[in-house]
């Protein structure tokens, strides 16, 4: 069959006919699950007795499927509703502090829906979302709501929550209590704090009492002077490995000088802790207070890769006071790594489909012999084709399952059929006539 007619649900034994593109070939075959030789494939009858597709991919690339490292589904969707800040850092906090207190439960879990839905149609299916004590009665309602969304989303987008407690949360009671939810890992936010080496103690000591690992948001600030990233790698350098810690944002590190981020960074992958950039945020967050040479606020990417750490990247905010223009699609914050970050198209992708994979802990989704049958089909040339064009058309596979399909219609008084359009990317409607 044609993969313009895959449709959820349909299990996939082979794919032929794919531009070949990163590690994959023009063929991609599953059996049980895993990639396999195309030899071993499933075409046919699968395993459970179910149809397996032997499917034409044509004019698409198979890329390992996009993770979403740093996220708040919590905060989705308020921009309009939060009184639209326009602003800093500061300003969004302020106006999260002056709006939270009314930010129900039911209107948390829709706004968190909404996202993950869009974020799957993306092909991203990883998903690590932060969640504030929220304000008001009933702190822990973020928490109880992505924890309810990760049970209704597993096995389609695996879902890690980080309980994050601003400085003033108080250390711990309302943490023992979120313990007993279930939540993924601790999170916080030293950087914010007055003393923020007494707060990164407060989380890792708390992280360590209940054997999670910690997502901290870090030195996300132009100061110099912050250096939280160094100190999150020596306070936890002696955990064991597997035991996640990382460090979102890491701002700061783009102002420091040459020999103090070869220092940083050496710590850094030598303790385990993966760093996740927020490019999107950061630039609009950042750099308010510097109309000249205004500053990007996003890491040395180059020197991070270079310095052998594990590199995933996040959407961080989707219209909502922190970033009026997210839209929980990954494919928008790896352009934004080749534009601003200076990755090429392909590094881009892979820090954003298997860099955040490595941090989330899943298994390689290479395309290799052996890996997990997940990958995302995109109608496209080639990975900066997919970023340029922001690639409309994409199938979501998974354990070599279609689990999402996401397609552009477009209509117009020009004879479609009759036009000549490049083999690399035709609009939906051109491929069907
Ligand atoms: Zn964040």
């Amino acid at each position: 069959m044609d993969a313009e007619l895959l449709e959820p649900g349909e299990r996939i034994g082979i794919l032929t006919g794919l531009t070949p593109a990163g590690e994959v070939g023009d063929t991609l075959a599953f059996a049980a699950g895993r990639v396999v030789d195309s030899a071993a494939a499933d075409a046919g009858v699968g395993v459970d007795g179910t149809a397996c597709h032997a499917v034409d991919a044509t004019g698409w690339v198979a890329l390992p499927p996009l993770a979403d490292l740093h996220a708040h589904l919590d905060k989705g969707y308020t921009w309009t509703a939060f009184g639209q800040p326009e602003g800093s850092l500061d300003d969004a906090i302020a106006c999260w502090v002056d709006h939270g207190e009314n930010h129900t439960y039911e209107a948390i879990k829709a706004g968190a829906r909404r996202h993950l839905v869009a974020a799957l149609h993306a092909g991203v299916t990883a998903v690590r979302s932060h969640t504030n004590y929220h304000l008001g009665d009933d702190p822990l309602r973020g928490i109880r709501a992505l924890i309810e969304l990760r049970a209704e989303f597993a096995g389609i987008v695996d879902l890690q929550v980080v309980a994050s407690p601003g400085p003033s949360d108080g250390p711990d009671d309302l943490g023992r209590a979120a313990i007993a939810l279930g939540f993924d890992l601790v999170g916080g936010f030293p950087h914010l704090a007055e003393d923020p080496a007494a707060d990164l103690e407060r989380s890792a000591a708390f992280a360590e009492e209940f054997g999670l690992g910690m997502d901290l948001h870090t030195d996300e600030t132009l100061d110099p002077a912050s250096m939280g990233l160094a100190e999150l790698a020596a306070r936890t350098s002696h955990w064991p490995t597997g035991v996640i810690r990382s460090a979102g944002h890491c701002v700061s590190l783009s102002t420091q000088d040459a020999g103090t981020r070869a220092r940083t960074l050496s710590a850094v992958a030598a303790a385990g802790v993966s760093i996740i950039t927020n490019p999107l945020t950061n630039l609009y967050l950042q750099g308010w207070q510097h109309p000249v040479g205004t500053p990007r606020g996003i890491p040395p990417l180059r020197e991070i890769i270079d310095a052998g750490v594990t590199l995933a990247a996040g959407g961080d905010n989707v219209q909502d006071p922190f970033n009026p223009l997210g839209n929980a699609d990954m494919v928008d914050v790896a352009a934004e790594l080749v534009m601003a970050g200076h990755l090429t198209p392909a590094e881009a992708w892979h820090i954003s489909s298997s860099g955040g994979r490595a941090a989330f802990g899943l298994p390689p989704a290479r395309g290799r012999v052996g890996d997990v049958a997940d990958v995302v089909l995109v109608r496209a040339a080639h990975a900066a084709e997919a970023l340029a064009e922001r690639a409309p058309d994409r199938i979501v596979i998974r354990d070599g399952r279609v689990i999402a399909v996401r397609r552009r219609v477009v209509s117009s008084v020009l004879d479609l059929g009759r036009l000549q359009t490049s083999p690399s990317a035709p609009t939906s409607e051109g491929a069907l006539i």
